[in-house]
Protein backbone atom coordinates (compact mmCIF):
# COMPACT_ATOMS: atom_id res chain seq x y z
CA UNK A 1 0.00 0.00 0.00
CA UNK A 2 0.95 3.53 -0.49
CA UNK A 3 1.62 6.03 2.51
CA UNK A 4 0.15 8.81 0.65
CA UNK A 5 -2.27 8.38 -2.94
CA UNK A 6 -3.31 11.55 -4.62
CA UNK A 7 -6.17 11.39 -7.23
CA UNK A 8 -5.65 14.13 -9.68
CA UNK A 9 -2.60 15.29 -11.81
CA UNK A 10 -3.60 18.65 -12.21
CA UNK A 11 -1.18 21.96 -10.10
CA UNK A 12 -3.07 20.54 -6.91
CA UNK A 13 -2.39 16.95 -7.21
CA UNK A 14 1.32 17.84 -8.83
CA UNK A 15 2.39 20.21 -6.08
CA UNK A 16 1.14 17.64 -3.40
CA UNK A 17 3.01 14.89 -4.87
CA UNK A 18 5.91 16.79 -4.91
CA UNK A 19 5.99 18.02 -1.51
CA UNK A 20 4.82 13.89 -0.18
CA UNK A 21 7.60 12.40 -2.46
CA UNK A 22 10.31 14.75 -0.76
CA UNK A 23 9.03 13.82 2.43
CA UNK A 24 10.63 10.43 1.36
CA UNK A 25 7.31 8.15 1.84
CA UNK A 26 5.89 6.08 -0.74
CA UNK A 27 3.51 8.32 -2.89
CA UNK A 28 1.55 7.23 -5.63
CA UNK A 29 -0.66 9.63 -7.93
CA UNK A 30 -3.66 9.00 -10.24
CA UNK A 31 -4.69 11.06 -13.31
CA UNK A 32 -7.00 10.64 -15.81
CA UNK A 33 -5.38 13.38 -17.90
CA UNK A 34 -1.81 14.84 -16.25
CA UNK A 35 -2.09 18.73 -16.16
CA UNK A 36 -5.94 19.34 -16.07
CA UNK A 37 -7.45 22.05 -16.60
CA UNK A 38 -4.22 24.06 -17.60
CA UNK A 39 -3.90 21.87 -20.80
CA UNK A 40 -6.91 23.56 -21.89
CA UNK A 41 -5.60 27.03 -22.09
CA UNK A 42 -3.51 29.21 -24.53
CA UNK A 43 -1.99 31.67 -22.13
CA UNK A 44 -0.65 31.72 -18.56
CA UNK A 45 0.39 35.31 -17.05
CA UNK A 46 -0.44 34.71 -13.60
CA UNK A 47 2.09 32.31 -11.89
CA UNK A 48 4.63 33.95 -9.88
CA UNK A 49 8.16 33.37 -11.30
CA UNK A 50 6.99 32.06 -14.62
CA UNK A 51 6.17 35.66 -16.40
CA UNK A 52 4.19 34.09 -19.40
CA UNK A 53 3.87 30.32 -20.71
CA UNK A 54 1.07 28.26 -22.38
CA UNK A 55 -1.27 25.66 -21.04
CA UNK A 56 -0.04 22.49 -22.73
CA UNK A 57 4.17 23.71 -21.91
CA UNK A 58 2.96 24.19 -18.57
CA UNK A 59 1.70 20.57 -18.07
CA UNK A 60 4.18 19.19 -19.38
CA UNK A 61 6.69 20.80 -17.05
CA UNK A 62 4.20 19.80 -14.07
CA UNK A 63 4.85 15.79 -15.26
CA UNK A 64 8.23 16.28 -15.82
CA UNK A 65 8.81 18.16 -12.04
CA UNK A 66 6.52 15.08 -10.33
CA UNK A 67 9.05 12.49 -12.25
CA UNK A 68 12.11 13.67 -10.91
CA UNK A 69 10.63 12.11 -7.95
CA UNK A 70 9.42 8.52 -6.92
CA UNK A 71 6.35 8.89 -7.58
CA UNK A 72 3.91 5.72 -8.93
CA UNK A 73 2.14 7.80 -11.43
CA UNK A 74 -0.85 6.21 -12.83
CA UNK A 75 -1.74 8.49 -15.72
CA UNK A 76 -4.75 7.58 -17.96
CA UNK A 77 -6.83 6.10 -14.76
CA UNK A 78 -9.89 7.27 -13.30
CA UNK A 79 -11.08 6.76 -10.18
CA UNK A 80 -14.85 5.09 -9.72
CA UNK A 81 -14.65 5.36 -5.83
CA UNK A 82 -13.44 5.77 -1.86
CA UNK A 83 -13.96 3.74 0.85
CA UNK A 84 -12.80 4.94 3.94
CA UNK A 85 -10.53 2.66 6.57
CA UNK A 86 -12.63 0.51 8.42
CA UNK A 87 -11.02 2.66 11.38
CA UNK A 88 -8.84 5.44 12.21
CA UNK A 89 -5.20 4.49 11.39
CA UNK A 90 -6.24 1.74 8.63
CA UNK A 91 -6.00 1.59 5.03
CA UNK A 92 -8.41 3.67 2.71
CA UNK A 93 -9.17 2.10 -0.69
CA UNK A 94 -8.86 3.73 -3.96
CA UNK A 95 -11.36 1.62 -7.36
CA UNK A 96 -10.32 2.61 -10.69
CA UNK A 97 -12.44 2.21 -13.68
CA UNK A 98 -10.54 -0.23 -15.06
CA UNK A 99 -11.44 -2.53 -11.90
CA UNK A 100 -8.00 -2.52 -10.46
CA UNK A 101 -7.73 -1.23 -6.63
CA UNK A 102 -5.39 0.52 -4.55
CA UNK A 103 -4.69 1.27 -0.88
CA UNK A 104 -2.89 3.78 1.13
CA UNK A 105 -2.96 5.19 4.71
CA UNK A 106 -3.42 8.68 3.51
CA UNK A 107 -5.42 10.03 -0.01
CA UNK A 108 -5.20 13.49 -1.72
CA UNK A 109 -8.16 14.41 -3.29
CA UNK A 110 -7.12 17.15 -6.24
CA UNK A 111 -9.83 15.81 -9.06
CA UNK A 112 -10.66 19.61 -10.16
CA UNK A 113 -13.23 20.89 -11.72
CA UNK A 114 -15.22 22.04 -15.18
CA UNK A 115 -16.83 24.81 -16.16
CA UNK A 116 -20.88 24.57 -16.69
CA UNK A 117 -21.22 25.69 -20.20
CA UNK A 118 -23.93 26.93 -21.57
CA UNK A 119 -24.96 24.06 -24.75
CA UNK A 120 -26.06 26.74 -27.46
CA UNK A 121 -24.52 26.61 -30.96
CA UNK A 122 -21.05 28.38 -31.09
CA UNK A 123 -20.35 27.94 -28.18
CA UNK A 124 -17.70 24.33 -28.70
CA UNK A 125 -16.66 26.29 -32.09
CA UNK A 126 -15.91 29.26 -30.73
CA UNK A 127 -13.87 28.28 -27.49
CA UNK A 128 -10.70 29.73 -26.85
CA UNK A 129 -11.47 31.58 -30.14
CA UNK A 130 -13.77 34.07 -28.08
CA UNK A 131 -15.77 32.32 -25.86
CA UNK A 132 -13.64 32.40 -22.40
CA UNK A 133 -14.57 30.82 -19.15
CA UNK A 134 -11.90 32.69 -16.66
CA UNK A 135 -12.47 36.61 -16.15
CA UNK A 136 -8.96 36.00 -14.34
CA UNK A 137 -6.76 34.72 -16.76
CA UNK A 138 -8.61 35.80 -19.89
CA UNK A 139 -10.08 39.69 -19.92
CA UNK A 140 -6.87 41.21 -20.69
CA UNK A 141 -7.08 39.76 -24.38
CA UNK A 142 -10.27 41.44 -24.54
CA UNK A 143 -8.54 44.86 -23.98
CA UNK A 144 -10.62 47.79 -25.45
CA UNK A 145 -13.00 45.60 -27.25
CA UNK A 146 -16.58 44.75 -26.62
CA UNK A 147 -17.63 41.03 -24.54
CA UNK A 148 -20.69 39.92 -23.33
CA UNK A 149 -21.03 38.03 -19.80
CA UNK A 150 -23.26 34.95 -19.82
CA UNK A 151 -24.98 34.62 -15.86
CA UNK A 152 -26.15 37.04 -13.95
CA UNK A 153 -24.82 35.50 -10.75
CA UNK A 154 -22.00 36.28 -8.26
CA UNK A 155 -19.44 34.84 -10.50
CA UNK A 156 -20.94 36.41 -13.52
CA UNK A 157 -21.64 40.19 -12.00
CA UNK A 158 -18.02 39.73 -10.35
CA UNK A 159 -16.68 38.67 -14.07
CA UNK A 160 -18.54 41.61 -15.30
CA UNK A 161 -17.34 44.36 -13.35
CA UNK A 162 -13.92 42.71 -13.16
CA UNK A 163 -13.88 42.90 -16.94
CA UNK A 164 -15.69 46.29 -17.10
CA UNK A 165 -12.36 47.41 -16.33
CA UNK A 166 -10.70 46.31 -18.97
CA UNK A 167 -12.72 46.07 -21.93
CA UNK A 168 -14.66 48.99 -23.84
CA UNK A 169 -17.94 47.49 -22.53
CA UNK A 170 -19.89 44.31 -21.34
CA UNK A 171 -23.69 43.54 -22.06
CA UNK A 172 -24.44 40.84 -18.84
CA UNK A 173 -27.17 38.34 -19.98
CA UNK A 174 -29.33 36.96 -17.15
CA UNK A 175 -31.83 33.93 -17.74
CA UNK A 176 -33.66 34.95 -14.92
CA UNK A 177 -35.97 38.16 -14.31
CA UNK A 178 -33.90 38.85 -11.33
CA UNK A 179 -29.92 38.78 -11.09
CA UNK A 180 -29.09 36.40 -8.76
CA UNK A 181 -26.21 38.03 -7.22
CA UNK A 182 -25.61 39.61 -3.88
CA UNK A 183 -27.28 42.87 -3.88
CA UNK A 184 -23.83 44.70 -3.14
CA UNK A 185 -22.69 43.85 -6.28
CA UNK A 186 -25.50 44.41 -8.39
CA UNK A 187 -25.59 47.89 -7.56
CA UNK A 188 -21.88 48.27 -8.19
CA UNK A 189 -22.30 46.37 -11.22
CA UNK A 190 -25.16 48.76 -12.52
CA UNK A 191 -22.89 52.22 -11.07
CA UNK A 192 -20.88 51.01 -14.24
CA UNK A 193 -20.94 53.34 -17.04
CA UNK A 194 -20.42 50.53 -19.99
CA UNK A 195 -21.99 47.50 -18.72
CA UNK A 196 -25.76 46.77 -20.03
CA UNK A 197 -27.63 44.25 -18.40
CA UNK A 198 -30.35 42.29 -19.75
CA UNK A 199 -32.52 40.13 -17.32
CA UNK A 200 -34.52 37.35 -18.54
CA UNK A 201 -32.84 37.02 -21.54
CA UNK A 202 -32.28 33.70 -23.00
CA UNK A 203 -28.89 33.17 -25.09
CA UNK A 204 -29.69 31.19 -28.23
CA UNK A 205 -26.38 31.80 -30.49
CA UNK A 206 -23.00 32.35 -30.25
CA UNK A 207 -21.99 33.59 -34.24
CA UNK A 208 -18.75 33.75 -35.57
CA UNK A 209 -17.09 34.22 -38.88
CA UNK A 210 -13.09 33.63 -39.82
CA UNK A 211 -12.80 31.33 -36.74
CA UNK A 212 -13.48 34.25 -34.10
CA UNK A 213 -16.45 34.99 -32.45
CA UNK A 214 -18.47 38.19 -33.93
CA UNK A 215 -21.51 37.86 -31.90
CA UNK A 216 -24.18 36.62 -29.77
CA UNK A 217 -27.92 35.80 -29.76
CA UNK A 218 -30.34 36.22 -27.37
CA UNK A 219 -34.35 36.24 -26.75
CA UNK A 220 -36.21 37.91 -24.35
CA UNK A 221 -37.97 36.04 -22.47
CA UNK A 222 -41.12 38.13 -21.88
CA UNK A 223 -41.97 38.50 -25.28
CA UNK A 224 -40.19 36.25 -26.97
CA UNK A 225 -38.63 38.86 -29.23
CA UNK A 226 -35.00 38.32 -31.03
CA UNK A 227 -32.12 40.19 -29.91
CA UNK A 228 -28.19 40.63 -30.99
CA UNK A 229 -25.26 42.19 -29.95
CA UNK A 230 -21.96 42.66 -31.94
CA UNK A 231 -18.63 41.75 -29.91
CA UNK A 232 -15.70 39.79 -30.02
CA UNK A 233 -15.81 38.22 -26.49
CA UNK A 234 -18.03 35.61 -24.41
CA UNK A 235 -17.80 35.02 -20.87
CA UNK A 236 -19.79 32.03 -19.73
CA UNK A 237 -20.10 32.63 -15.88
CA UNK A 238 -23.02 29.88 -15.18
CA UNK A 239 -21.17 28.04 -12.51
CA UNK A 240 -18.14 25.50 -12.15
CA UNK A 241 -18.78 22.08 -11.56
CA UNK A 242 -16.25 20.26 -9.22
CA UNK A 243 -15.23 16.36 -10.37
CA UNK A 244 -16.51 14.64 -7.13
CA UNK A 245 -19.18 12.81 -8.17
CA UNK A 246 -17.68 9.93 -7.90
CA UNK A 247 -17.44 10.47 -3.97
CA UNK A 248 -20.81 9.94 -3.45
CA UNK A 249 -21.31 10.30 0.44
CA UNK A 250 -18.07 9.11 1.64
CA UNK A 251 -16.80 12.08 1.61
CA UNK A 252 -18.65 16.04 3.15
CA UNK A 253 -19.45 18.55 0.31
CA UNK A 254 -21.14 21.78 -0.24
CA UNK A 255 -24.53 22.14 -1.90
CA UNK A 256 -22.29 22.65 -4.94
CA UNK A 257 -20.57 19.65 -4.42
CA UNK A 258 -16.81 20.58 -3.45
CA UNK A 259 -14.90 19.03 -0.83
CA UNK A 260 -15.36 20.56 2.61
CA UNK A 261 -11.80 21.11 3.74
CA UNK A 262 -10.48 22.62 6.67
CA UNK A 263 -7.44 25.20 6.27
CA UNK A 264 -5.34 22.06 6.73
CA UNK A 265 -6.76 20.53 3.69
CA UNK A 266 -8.75 17.85 5.81
CA UNK A 267 -11.83 16.25 4.95
CA UNK A 268 -14.26 15.07 7.27
CA UNK A 269 -12.61 11.42 6.95
CA UNK A 270 -9.61 10.51 8.70
CA UNK A 271 -6.56 10.20 6.18
CA UNK A 272 -8.43 12.04 3.43
CA UNK A 273 -7.44 15.68 2.66
CA UNK A 274 -8.43 17.41 -0.22
CA UNK A 275 -7.13 20.48 -2.28
CA UNK A 276 -8.05 22.96 -4.81
CA UNK A 277 -10.54 23.64 -7.11
CA UNK A 278 -12.60 20.33 -5.69
CA UNK A 279 -12.88 22.07 -2.74
CA UNK A 280 -14.56 24.66 -1.07
CA UNK A 281 -11.31 27.07 -1.31
CA UNK A 282 -12.18 30.59 -2.31
CA UNK A 283 -10.79 31.75 -5.81
CA UNK A 284 -9.84 28.61 -8.53
CA UNK A 285 -6.56 29.49 -9.69
CA UNK A 286 -3.38 27.54 -10.72
CA UNK A 287 -1.50 29.07 -7.88
CA UNK A 288 -4.09 28.87 -5.50
CA UNK A 289 -4.49 24.81 -6.13
CA UNK A 290 -0.92 24.38 -6.29
CA UNK A 291 -0.72 26.03 -2.60
CA UNK A 292 -3.52 23.97 -1.44
CA UNK A 293 -1.55 20.45 -2.81
CA UNK A 294 1.17 21.48 -1.14
CA UNK A 295 -0.79 22.05 2.38
CA UNK A 296 -2.70 18.65 1.73
CA UNK A 297 0.80 17.05 1.42
CA UNK A 298 1.98 18.26 4.75
CA UNK A 299 -0.99 17.72 6.55
CA UNK A 300 -1.18 13.80 5.53
CA UNK A 301 2.33 13.75 6.76
CA UNK A 302 1.19 15.04 10.03
CA UNK A 303 -1.47 12.50 10.22
CA UNK A 304 0.99 9.75 9.38
CA UNK A 305 3.48 10.47 12.11
CA UNK A 306 0.74 11.11 14.40
CA UNK A 307 -1.74 8.32 13.84
CA UNK A 308 -0.75 5.04 14.72
CA UNK A 309 -1.34 2.08 11.72
CA UNK A 310 -4.43 0.32 12.79
P1 LIG B 1 -7.43 20.47 -12.39
O1 LIG B 1 -6.45 21.28 -13.11
O2 LIG B 1 -8.84 20.47 -12.85
O3 LIG B 1 -6.90 18.97 -12.37
C1 LIG B 1 -7.70 17.91 -11.95
C2 LIG B 1 -7.01 16.59 -12.18
O4 LIG B 1 -7.81 15.53 -11.68
C3 LIG B 1 -6.78 16.25 -13.66
O5 LIG B 1 -5.56 15.56 -13.79
C4 LIG B 1 -7.96 15.34 -13.98
O6 LIG B 1 -7.73 14.51 -15.10
C5 LIG B 1 -8.02 14.54 -12.69
N1 LIG B 1 -9.27 13.87 -12.40
C6 LIG B 1 -10.54 14.38 -12.31
N2 LIG B 1 -11.42 13.42 -11.96
C7 LIG B 1 -10.69 12.26 -11.79
C8 LIG B 1 -11.01 10.94 -11.41
N3 LIG B 1 -12.25 10.54 -11.10
N4 LIG B 1 -9.99 10.03 -11.36
C9 LIG B 1 -8.72 10.39 -11.64
N5 LIG B 1 -8.36 11.63 -11.98
C10 LIG B 1 -9.34 12.57 -12.06
N6 LIG B 1 -5.72 29.62 -13.62
C11 LIG B 1 -4.71 30.50 -13.49
O7 LIG B 1 -4.19 30.67 -12.39
N7 LIG B 1 -4.24 31.19 -14.59
C12 LIG B 1 -4.74 31.02 -15.83
O8 LIG B 1 -4.30 31.66 -16.79
C13 LIG B 1 -5.82 30.10 -16.00
N8 LIG B 1 -6.41 29.92 -17.20
C14 LIG B 1 -7.42 29.02 -17.32
C15 LIG B 1 -7.99 28.82 -18.59
C16 LIG B 1 -8.97 27.88 -18.78
C17 LIG B 1 -9.54 27.68 -20.16
C18 LIG B 1 -9.41 27.09 -17.66
C19 LIG B 1 -10.45 26.02 -17.87
C20 LIG B 1 -8.88 27.32 -16.40
C21 LIG B 1 -7.89 28.28 -16.22
N9 LIG B 1 -7.33 28.53 -14.95
C22 LIG B 1 -6.28 29.41 -14.83
C23 LIG B 1 -7.80 27.82 -13.75
C24 LIG B 1 -6.82 26.67 -13.41
O9 LIG B 1 -6.61 25.90 -14.57
C25 LIG B 1 -7.37 25.83 -12.27
O10 LIG B 1 -7.62 26.64 -11.13
C26 LIG B 1 -6.36 24.74 -11.86
O11 LIG B 1 -6.03 23.94 -12.96
C27 LIG B 1 -6.93 23.88 -10.73
O12 LIG B 1 -6.03 22.87 -10.44
P2 LIG B 1 -6.49 21.49 -9.80
O13 LIG B 1 -5.26 20.67 -9.69
O14 LIG B 1 -7.29 21.77 -8.59
O15 LIG B 1 -7.53 20.86 -10.83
Amino acid sequence: PYEVLIVGGGPAGAAAAIYAARKGIRTGMVAERFGGQVNDTMEIANYPGIPETNGPAYAAQLEAHVRNYEVDIMNTQRVAELVPAAETGGLITVKLDNGGTLQSRTVILATGARWRNVNVPGEQEYKTKGVAYCPHCDGPLFKGKDVAVIGGGNSGVEAAIDLAGVVKHVTVLEFLPEMKADAVLVKKLKSLPNVTIHTNAQTTEITGAAGKVNGLKFKHRADGTDASVDLEGVFVQIGLVPNTEFLRTTVERSKFGEIVVDARGATNVPGVFAAGDCTTVPYKQIVVAAGAGSTAALSAFDYLIRTPAA
